[in-house]
């Protein structure tokens, strides 16, 4: 499954996932790509499971590569201090809160047109949906009504492609560019300056586009809403072909003496998509698994093909497409329902009916009589063992005909409990073979009209991909034969359903992952309301395990759907270090071939319209088209910061933290025990001394009978360091967390499990530790090349401070060259590794200094008290002996990191305070207007890296400047030193003022749920940052002025003359900054 998306911003998890997929664990590579015209850069994601949430690789990730283990919540440090990204709404404004409010009024509806298909109250919700036809074009519209303050607002047409041109993918992209009402460049971007926007994105999956927004704040909600509308159904692409030019694809000539070469934004993010293996690989499957419909051609756009499009195609696709006959318009959340149907009306009024809908279906695939195999090639670097490197994916399209409910749910179930943990049986038997390097293939997916299973391995060696498909079909068929323990069944059901009542999306809106969860009927003719229950099928689910067992229940499935339909496609995929240069020949060839049949005026013509192109590109909207943007004013920002309950109080010399919100009959628990005891030197063993205790066993259970007894009693329990930088201190602050989530009548369960994990865990299984060692070892080494930034950011810091230098200790270089290392010591002398873990168990363990965390309402928080006392009671009055101090920090000097690459990571730091810059609230609008302009035009738009960005930890003093895939080195540190000049002689008019710090706060006040808002404010707590600071933060921030920037662009002059720098980049460029300043770097080969 692809889906393009405009910006990687957000990334829709849920568009990838089932209902019950919310809790599945085999990563989900979503590949969702930024666009090049609004996207900011790629962002990698996987879906874990249980506690932990999604972990993101990229920009926003950046800090958080500081850390080794993914911070489950979503509240990554940066984000959980209420000074850069505060907390939100009321404590009571979660989904279930009481009362919801009722349809729109009925007659009004009519009168505007609209009848009502179904009118339905959703208990699992609390919310009331309207299913609504409009008359005249026949476009459904669903609307939710309850009292989420997050609204939400989408519309999807079905955008069936016929060939791999990319049409769908090329129209998502230029429909933003411009529209009737607002005839500018970039709507989108320019929006997004000043907007309290919460989400904001575009996507196109094989058979369908969907423009979602949501926003808490009702002004600024209906401005998303009108911008989105006003671009699908009345954009310029449509009369432009410039911008089908610069968003599709156009041949560029400088001089007609040049070669020519394709350019484009699609074509470009194709071309990226293309030369990364597991993309290829999802896409061969998908097209050999689907021959005779749509989902056999690439939606998105295959860059051999792209060029095959013409302007006329592409106008006539949007004509057809895009229209309200062929429109499912949603809305969901605490806004008018009346407005909602008004607010439509007024584009879909329009039009007249039309045949779009069903020229548009999806057809439906025939089964095979007959498995297929594939073999392809993938373009591979010459570097490594190239024999090792042979990837294996077997998927099977699960039926031809519409599933009923129950069928499908028991897939879902059956999906968990074969792939959904490390101990799930068909997971555990693929990594423990130790045929590849890591899972690939997602399991069930049901996003498409039809169904589909698929799992494989990729780094499997050239002899052994056969072994992988037989090792699959033989774990299924013992899986028949055996079926499931009835523990590890009612751990999957704990978990899907503390997953579903639960409903928690992190800071993905939970309106938009209804709608996606619901189209994924509504689209293919099905029922939109079906998606959005799960009480009773459930509950019939569970009635039937019981009467039939659960062999009774899953061996037919597996048998039927897998291992007895021959509707099976293996593709394997192979390496070829020449295919790279064999594919850019092809493309030199076919360009040269265009060009030789171009007359002497066509060439001519080719350079004018280039240049022209280039002209229009680098020629800025007029501010009076700019204004037609709707912002929002000052007066539309609340004056204070988002305020979250917390009562301090102690129970067994713990000190315990106490929020009272609405959790909707969940406890969030937090324990942290004091980490500043602990030896320096057995820092960078404490990820896996966390990992260990969640996967290595205990005396009387094994590691598969743990995992189910948390999975069967909490929704899940993770442990994980916390290490910070305090204001005004030199020690970090530092942590060792547990963290848990149970219903409120499983808290016993929950405290006693966490007590288990923490005490019980015995570090005697070798072989195990040694499968995470090598896994963490080579999850370093794909970090160092997919976000060598982050690498970059922790060496910085960690030169510059103590908790940058114990970051980087356990998730740093020095994290990486201590792994490589303790390969060898656990093989050759595991009892003192083992040891050391103990190590680490007495030290940190101590009730002295320990905080407890709780976030439910009152009446959970009280019951769950006793169970807190006997917890602590297990630990010890003090831990150790606490005299350890850690004080050292890397020694500073400017680093040139090797990796092999094509592009560079570039970064470069220094503590602000040291040079004498007082913390204000207004570096955080300049640090954001600096990423947004100088940095993005210099660094990205002339400059050709993907990203290019700048950061101020406001707890250590650091602002560090960073790029992401920088085709530069040198000359990106030219342009962060300009960006002193830039500053000081900055003009800025009120309204850009404005907005830059509208969209400041807006960030800053992004919406939490429940339990983010409690570890948020813990946080803060930990780090001393009181309301007052906070609020006067905010009032810094609103009242920032264009002297600040001035006097801003001053401080830098520091970073400037005495920042350090790292580079990860290629021996070959930093040769040549060497060569240029030499003695430059220091040069550390890493890979
Ligand atoms: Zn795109």
């Amino acid at each position: 499954m692809h889906a393009q998306g405009i910006l990687a911003r957000s990334v829709p998890r849920a568009a990838h996932m089932s209902l019950l997929a919310v809790t599945a664990s085999v990563p989900r590579p979503l590949r969702l790509l930024t666009c090049g015209a609004c996207g900011k850069i790629e962002a990698a994601f996987t879906v874990q499971k249980g506690v932990r949430g999604p972990q993101k690789l990229g920009w926003q990730g950046l800090r958080s590569f500081s850390l080794p283990l993914a911070r489950p919540f979503e509240a990554s440090r940066r984000d959980s201090l209420g000074l850069k990204r505060g907390l939100s709404s009321a404590p009571q404004a979660v989904l279930t809160a009481p009362t919801p409010k009722v349809g729109a009024n009925p007659e009004m509806a009519k009168q505007q047109g609209y009848e009502v298909i179904s009118e339905q109250f959703i208990d699992e919700y609390n919310s009331t949906a309207i299913l609504y036809r409009h008359k005249k074009t026949g476009a459904e519209i669903m609307s939710v009504s309850n009292s989420d303050e997050k609204k939400v607002f989408g519309i999807v047409f079905r955008t069936p492609a016929q060939d791999s041109t990319g049409i769908p993918h090329i129209l998502e992209h230029s429909v933003l560019c411009g529209s009737r009402k607002y005839p500018l460049k970039n709507p989108v971007g320019e929006l997004l300056k000043s907007s309290l926007n919460t989400f904001l994105n575009a996507f196109t999956y094989p058979d369908r586009t969907c423009y979602p927004v949501a926003s808490t704040n009702l002004k600024d909600f209906y401005n998303l809403v009108d911008v989105h509308l006003d671009a699908v159904f009345f954009p310029r692409c449509v009369n432009d072909v410039q911008i089908f030019q610069q968003e599709g694809w156009h041949y560029e000539l400088n001089e007609s003496s040049e070669d020519m070469t394709y350019k484009g934004v699609v074509f470009n993010e194709m071309k990226g998509v293309y030369s990364q293996p597991e993309n290829i690989m999802g896409r061969f499957s998908q097209q050999a698994s689907f021959p005779d419909n749509t989902y056999g051609v690439d939606s998105g756009g295959d860059p051999t093909v792209i060029p095959d499009l013409t302007f006329e195609q592409f106008q006539e696709f949007h004509q057809k497409f895009y229209h309200p006959s062929n429109a499912r318009l949603w809305f969901y959340g605490d806004d008018d329902p009346n407005e909602r149907l008004r607010v439509i009306s007024a584009y879909l009024d329009s039009f007249e009916a039309s045949q779009s809908a069903k020229e548009s279906e999806v057809g439906i695939q025939k089964l095979f009589t007959e498995p297929k195999r594939v073999v392809e090639k993938y373009a591979a670097g010459e570097g490594g063992d190239t024999g090792k490197k042979h990837m294996v994916y077997i998927s099977w399209v699960l039926c031809d005909e519409p599933l009923d409910e129950e069928t499908e749910l028991a897939l879902g179930f059956l999906d968990h409990l074969m792939l959904g943990t490390p101990a799930a049986p068909l997971r555990k038997a693929l990594m423990e073979s130790g045929l590849g390097e890591a899972l690939v293939g997602g399991g069930l997916d049901d996003d498409l009209r039809q169904p589909s299973f698929s799992i494989g391995m990729k780094g499997v060696a050239a002899d052994k991909t056969v072994e992988v498909e037989e090792l699959v079909i033989k774990t299924l068929n013992g899986l028949v034969d055996e079926g499931f323990t009835a523990e590890a069944v009612e751990a999957s059901i704990n978990t899907i359903e503390f997953s579903l009542r639960e409903n928690n999306t992190g800071s993905f809106p939970r309106g938009l992952s209804l709608m996606l969860r619901s189209m994924g009927k509504w689209l293919y003719g099905g029922d939109p309301f079906e998606a959005l229950r799960f009480a009773k099928p459930l509950e019939a689910f569970k009635e039937r395990i019981a009467n039939e067992g659960v062999k009774g229940v899953f061996s037919p499935l597996i048998k039927k759907f897998i291992l007895d339909n021959t509707h099976r496609v293996t593709v394997e995929l192979q390496p070829d270090t020449e295919k790279g240069v064999k594919d850019e020949a092809a493309e030199a060839e076919r360009l040269a071939k265009v060009k030789a049949s171009m007359t002497k005026e066509d060439l001519a013509e080719l350079v004018r319209a280039t240049e022209e192109l280039r002209v229009r590109q680098e020629t800025p909207d007029p501010p009076e088209a700019l204004r037609v943007v709707p912002s929002l004013s000052l007066k539309d920002i609340p004056k204070d910061p988002i305020n979250v309950p917390i009562a301090v109080g102690e129970i067994n010399g713990a000190t315990v933290l106490r929020h009272d919100i609405f959790t909707n009959d969940v406890l969030y628990t937090e324990v942290a025990f004091d980490m500043s005891t602990l030896r320096a030197d057995l820092l960078p063993l404490v990820p896996l001394f966390c990992q260990s205790l969640l996967e290595m066993g205990t005396k009387d259970m094994d590691f598969v009978e743990l995992s189910q007894l948390i999975g069967r009693k909490t929704g899940g329990i993770s442990v994980f360091p916390y290490v910070s930088s305090v204001h005004g201190k030199k020690e970090a602050l530092s942590y060792f967390m547990i963290r848990g989530k149970a219903m409120a009548n499983q808290t016993a369960d929950l405290f006693n499990l966490m007590k288990v994990v923490l005490k019980d865990v015995q570090f005697n299984d070798q072989q195990r530790f040694q499968q995470f060692v090598s896994q963490r070892k080579s999850g370093m080494e794909s970090r160092v090349v997919g976000g060598g930034h982050g690498v970059a950011a922790t060496r910085m810091d960690g030169m510059l401070n103590v908790a940058g230098w114990v970051n980087e200790q356990m998730g740093g270089l020095s994290y990486l060259n201590y792994l490589r290392s303790l390969e060898k010591r656990v093989e050759e002398d595991w009892p003192a590794v083992s040891q050391a873990l103990e190590d680490i168990r007495s030290a940190v363990l101590g009730r002295k200094g320990v905080i407890v965390n709780l976030t439910a309402d009152e009446k959970i928080l009280t019951s769950a008290e006793p169970h807190v006392s006997n917890f602590l009671d297990a630990f010890p009055e003090t831990s150790g002996d606490r005299t350890c101090t850690w004080n050292p920090v890397l020694h500073r000097v400017n680093e040139g990191l090797v990796i092999p690459t094509k592009v560079n990571y570039v970064g470069k730091a220094a503590c602000l305070y040291d040079a004498g810059y007082e913390m204000d609230g207004s570096s955080y609008v300049i640090q954001k207007y600096i990423g947004n302009t100088w940095l993005w035009d210099r660094v990205r738009v002339s400059g050709g890296a993907y990203g290019g960005f700048c950061d101020f930890d406001m707890f250590s003093g650091v602002f560090s400047y960073l790029s992401y895939r920088d085709p530069n080195l040198l000359k990106t540190l030219d342009n962060y030193d300009g960006t002193v000049e830039f500053l000081k002689n900055l003009e800025l008019d009120d309204e850009a003022l404005t907005k830059a710090i509208i969209g400041t706060i807006g960030e800053m006040d992004s919406y939490q749920l429940p339990d983010a808002k409690g570890y948020s404010s813990m946080i803060r707590y930990m780090m001393g940052v009181t309301w007052e600071q906070r609020q006067q933060r905010r009032e810094q921030i609103l009242s920032t002025s264009v002297e600040d920037f001035r006097n801003f662009g001053s401080s830098l002059e520091y970073v400037r003359d005495s920042g350090v720098v790292v580079a990860v980049a290629s021996a070959d460029d930093i040769a040549a900054a060497n060569e240029a300043k030499p003695g430059f770097l220091d040069v550390v080969k890493v890979l």
